[in-house]
């Protein structure tokens, strides 16, 4: 029997118009397009970690081992027993769910643009409004734009990335805490502060959320050296979180995910050495690239940096012929015309990114 051609139809046409997210194959490249961290867990956590997992009874769905991740992640980031805690698989799943939770009709989402693309994605496929607002074009928040955004549409969320991708600085304070008192103002709508490169960074929004009651803060193991396992959470006041734990699967982490997670956290200082080499490379990076006459680059607080060069797709294509994978991110925002994101590797593949630049970008912008 065939099927219809009409079957397709089935989808709803937003659907049918969108593209999969693609994830570019990495085989045999250094791969500094994803702000991975680019170390391996040291040998001996290796074989721990496997002895680990082996003991991991698949045959079961995740149980109460969660609340050993539960506590575990409250210990580490020192969340306090009031506040609300929800998982994610990833912080990309975070961002659904609480889409899905505040998609009522004629809902709106907002954040700055550019920015973390999957704000918009989650918004728009749970039937939500995304309006995104321009940075200024030093890619600052654009302060009186972002209010009277807030004001005018009234967004059941705000994102706020903070480290933001693909630009990674930190908003200034004082712009922030503006748009966080505009939506306050409202009477209601939550901002998401999104910390995913917070390991990188020197602020934190955290301590102000006691005081915040408006506002969510997501993080993810992610950044930290965990990208494959898929671990995200989110903070924030306890009868908030509660209604994103309605619309969350219930296995939604698995327990392998769970297991590694909870090893990780037990060699965090592991991580944290890792964290510290990748900033300080970053400012080896940071320094190469003030040197190359064809790039400017802008400050970072987060593991990737964001050069403008006078062009993106030949820069791009000329490392990936040396073998060194980066992202060309200008297509994402006319503010981001002929500007690459660079991924900070570990020493060698550094060696190898600034020596490929310093050859490519000797012309003056
Ligand atoms: N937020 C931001 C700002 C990101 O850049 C990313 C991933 N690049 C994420 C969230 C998603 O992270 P996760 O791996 O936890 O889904």
């Amino acid at each position: 029997m065939s099927f219809p051609s009409t079957v397709l139809n089935t989808f709803r046409p937003d659907v049918l118009a969108m593209h999969a997210y693609v994830v570019q194959s990495a085989a045999g490249y250094i791969k500094l397009d994803a702000m991975e961290n680019p170390f391996e867990l040291p040998a001996h956590l290796q074989a721990a970690l496997g002895e680990r997992l082996g003991r991991v009874a698949l045959n079961r769905y995740p149980g109460a081992r969660v609340f050993d991740l539960h506590q575990a992640l409250r210990t580490h980031a020192r969340i306090p027993a009031e506040m609300g805690l929800v998982l994610g698989n990833g912080s990309d799943e975070l961002i659904s769910l609480l889409s899905v939770a505040c998609a009522r009709p004629g809902a709106v989402a907002l954040a700055p643009l550019p920015g973390f693309v999957m704000y918009e994605a989650f918004a728009r496929q749970t039937g939500m409004k995304f309006v995104g607002v321009p940075l200024t074009a030093d890619f600052e928040l654009d302060t009186a734009a972002m209010v009277a955004a807030v004001r005018e549409h009234g967004p059941a969320l705000t994102y706020l990335a903070y480290p933001n991708n693909p630009t990674a600085n930190l908003w200034d304070e004082v712009a922030m805490q503006a748009v966080v008192d505009a939506v306050a103002a409202n009477g209601t709508g939550l901002v998401v502060i999104d910390e995913a490169y917070q390991p990188f960074a020197s602020r934190s929004w955290f301590d102000k959320l006691a005081s915040q009651p408006h506002v969510l803060l997501m993080r993810t193991l992610s950044k930290f050296g965990l990208a494959g396992v898929r671990l995200g959470y989110m903070v924030g006041r306890a009868d908030l979180i509660e209604q994103v734990e309605k619309v969350r699967p219930p296995y939604n982490v698995s327990v392998l995910n769970i297991e590694a997670a909870l090893f990780a956290l037990e060699h965090a200082d592991e991580f944290a050495r890792q964290a510290e080499t990748i900033k300080a490379e970053r400012e080896r990076l940071m320094a190469a690239l003030a040197t190359m006459p064809g790039a400017k680059a802008y400050p970072s607080q987060a593991n990737m940096v964001l050069v403008r060069v006078a062009d993106a797709a030949g820069t791009f294509a000329a490392l990936k012929a040396r073998g060194i994978l980066i992202k060309n991110v200008s297509a994402l925002h006319p503010l981001l015309a002929n500007c690459v994101r660079l991924t900070v590797g570990t020493p060698a593949e550094n060696d190898a990114q600034i020596a490929a630049l310093a050859e490519l970008l000797r012309e003056p912008l």
